[in-house]
C-alpha cells in the first residue's frame, strides 16, 4: 500500500469511526447522512415540497407583492407549511448553526434563478437583515448565508449591509395588525455603505409569509435612483 493510499484509507476509516460516534445529519429531516450525502439526504433533495414560481413571472409568490411594490421578478423555491420538513430545514438554519444548509440552499436557489429570464440581469444581493442585537445573539444573519450561496453560484457581489433593521420586530409584538402593519415601514432603512444607484437589486429572506417585511425592504432600496428590485426566498407560506 502507498502512503498516500495508506492515508486516504487511515482518513476515511476516521471519518467513518467519527462517523459512527457522531453522525452528521440531514438538515431538514434529521436522519444520518450516507457517506456520499453531503447536507440534505437524497430522499428529502427529492421530496421537499417545491412551487413552480420559476416556469411563470406572474406566480403566486409574485401576486403577493402586487399593489403594494413594483418588482421585476419574485419566486420561492420551497412551499412552507407548519410542522413539514421545510419547516424543520429553516428551524436548523435559524437556531441550530447549520449554516451549511443556507449555504446549500441558496446555490439551489441560484440554479434556478439562472434559468428565469425574468430575473436576468441582477447585480447584486442583498439580504433581509436582522437586527444588530438578534443578529449578535445568534451570531450570524440566515438570509445572509443563503445570499452567500446564490452569490457563489451568480457571480455577484452580497451587500450585506445596505439595510439597516432600526427595531426589533418582538418590539411590534405589542401592537395591533394594523399598526403593525404600518410601523413596518419604518423598521428598514437603506446605509450609506453600496452605491445602489441603477443596480438590479435581489433581495433575499427565509421565509415569506405576509411579505410585509420584504415589501418594507423593497421600498427602502427603490428610493435610490434607477434601481430595480427581485425577490427569492427559500419558502413561501400558501
Ligand atoms: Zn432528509
Amino acid at each position: 500500500m502507498s502512503s498516500e493510499t495508506k492515508s486516504n484509507f487511515l482518513q476515511s476509516s476516521w471519518s467513518d469511526f467519527i462517523g459512527l460516534i457522531w453522525p452528521e445529519c440531514c438538515g431538514a429531516c434529521g436522519l444520518g447522512l450516507l457517506r456520499q450525502e453531503k447536507t440534505l439526504c437524497s430522499n428529502c433533495r427529492m421530496s421537499l415540497p417545491q412551487t413552480a414560481d420559476w416556469q411563470h413571472a406572474d406566480n403566486p409568490t409574485a401576486r403577493k407583492f402586487w399593489g403594494r411594490v413594483p418588482l421585476r421578478a419574485a419566486a420561492a423555491m420551497y412551499v412552507f407549511r407548519k410542522e413539514g420538513e421545510v419547516q424543520q430545514l429553516i428551524h436548523n438554519l435559524k437556531y441550530k448553526h447549520r449554516e451549511d444548509v443556507g449555504l446549500l440552499v441558496g446555490r439551489m436557489l441560484a440554479a434556478r434563478i439562472q434559468q428565469c429570464s425574468h430575473f436576468e440581469g441582477i447585480t447584486a444581493i442583498v439580504p433581509v437583515p436582522l437586527h444588530p442585537s438578534k443578529e449578535k445573539r445568534r451570531g450570524y444573519n440566515q438570509s445572509e448565508v443563503i445570499a452567500r450561496g446564490m452569490a457563489a453560484v451568480l457571480g455577484v457581489p452580497v451587500f450585506a449591509h445596505a439595510l439597516r433593521r432600526r427595531t426589533d420586530s418582538n418590539s411590534l409584538t405589542h401592537l395591533g395588525r394594523i399598526e403593525r402593519w404600518e410601523h413596518i415601514e419604518q423598521v428598514f432603512e437603506a446605509t450609506p455603505t453600496h452605491d445602489l444607484r441603477k443596480h438590479h437589486i435581489l433581495l433575499v429572506d427565509d421565509v415569506i409569509t405576509t411579505g410585509a417585511t420584504l415589501e418594507a425592504c423593497a421600498a427602502a432600496l427603490l428610493r435610490h435612483e434607477g434601481v430595480s428590485v427581485s425577490v427569492a426566498a427559500l419558502a413561501a407560506a400558501v
